[in-house]
C-alpha cells in the first residue's frame, strides 16, 4: 500500500517543495470536485515548470514557422513545397517534425485543402486562387511537442470561404475565453457549438484535440461538440490543443481511401483553427 503524503514531504510534482506549499491544494480542490462526479486529470498529465519551459519552446518554433506561411501561400504552390519549406525550416531549428512516420504518415505536415476536413496529405496538387487551405503543423523540439494549425487564403477567396475561416478561428477563441482553470472541459464544445450553430455551421465530431507536450497525443480528449456526461477539470499544468473543425454544411465525414485524408461527407467546405495552451493556476496561456 502507498503511504499517504504528509504536509513537510516533498511534493509529488517534484518541484522539491513542501507538499503543503505546493500541490495540497490543488489537491483538496480536485478531491472535492471528484466528489461533484467530474473525472479529474491524473498526475501523469500535469507538467512540471521545465515540461511547461520547453513545450513553450516548441509551441513557438511552431508558431514561427506559421507565420513564415502567410508569405509563402499562393496561387500556383503546390501543398508538396509547403510541405518541403517546413520539413527544411523545422530541421533547420533543431527540431523534428512530428507527424514524418507517425503511424505511417508520409509528410510532414497535413495540408486539408477546401472540403478536407484534416489530415490531407501534401501532393503535387497546385494550389489556385480561391482555394483555401489548413496547414497542420507540429514539431518536436528537446523532445517536446508543439501543435498547431491556421487556415490561409489561396489569393481572393470567396465571401462565404472567408466567413467560414473567419467563424471557425472565432469558434477557437471564444472557447479559449471560456476556460477557466479548475472548470471542466465541457464548455469548449459548448462554446464552440454556439457560435457554429448561430452561423448555419456544422462542428465535426469525429476528431477532437487532445492533450500534448511530452507526446504528440496524451489524454484527454478535447471535444469540441456538446456533451452531456461530466468532462475532465482543466487543473492547472495542464497543456492540450483546441482544434476545431466546422463545416459549412454538416459536422459528418468520412475517410478516403488512403486511411488519412478526411473530407465532409456532403462536399461543403471545412476550416479549422488550432491552438496549444496551458492552464495555470489564476488563466490560460496559449502556447502557439
Ligand atoms: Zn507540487
Amino acid at each position: 500500500m502507498e503511504k499517504k503524503i504528509q504536509r513537510n514531504d516533498p511534493c509529488w510534482c517534484g518541484s522539491e517543495k513542501k507538499y503543503k506549499k505546493c500541490h495540497s491544494d490543488f489537491d483538496t480542490k480536485l478531491k472535492q470536485l471528484k466528489m461533484d462526479g467530474y473525472p479529474i486529470p491524473p498526475r501523469r498529465i500535469i507538467k512540471t515548470p521545465d515540461q511547461i519551459n520547453g513545450i513553450r519552446k516548441s509551441c513557438q518554433l511552431t508558431k514561427s514557422i506559421l507565420d513564415d506561411l502567410n508569405d509563402l501561400i499562393k496561387p500556383g504552390i503546390t501543398s508538396n513545397e509547403i510541405n518541403q519549406y517546413v520539413h527544411r525550416k523545422t530541421l533547420e531549428n533543431n527540431a523534428i517534425p512530428a507527424p514524418l512516420d507517425y503511424k505511417g504518415f508520409p509528410k510532414s505536415i497535413c495540408t486539408s485543402i477546401n472540403e478536407v476536413v484534416c489530415h490531407g496529405i501534401p501532393s503535387e496538387r497546385v494550389l489556385k486562387e480561391g482555394d483555401i487551405v489548413n496547414v497542420d503543423v507540429t514539431c518536436i523540439l528537446d523532445g517536446y511537442y508543439g501543435d498547431s494549425c491556421r487556415m490561409y487564403p489561396v489569393g481572393k477567396i470567396s465571401k462565404n470561404a472567408e466567413k467560414l475561416v473567419d467563424v471557425t478561428k472565432q469558434c477557437l477563441e471564444e472557447a479559449i475565453k471560456a476556460i477557466k482553470p479548475f472548470g471542466s472541459l465541457n464548455i469548449i464544445g459548448e462554446t464552440i457549438t454556439r457560435i457554429a450553430k448561430k452561423n448555419g455551421y456544422g462542428v465535426v465530431h469525429m476528431f477532437g484535440g487532445h492533450g500534448v507536450g511530452n507526446e504528440f497525443h496524451e489524454e484527454p480528449f478535447i471535444y469540441h461538440s456538446i456533451q452531456k456526461t461530466k468532462q475532465m477539470i482543466c487543473a492547472p499544468g495542464m497543456i492540450f490543443t483546441i482544434e476545431p473543425m466546422i463545416n459549412e454544411g454538416t459536422g459528418d465525414c468520412e475517410i478516403l481511401d488512403d486511411d488519412w485524408t478526411a473530407v465532409t461527407l456532403d462536399h461543403s467546405l471545412s476550416a479549422q483553427w488550432e491552438h496549444t495552451v496551458c492552464i495555470h493556476e489564476d488563466r490560460v496561456e496559449i502556447l502557439t
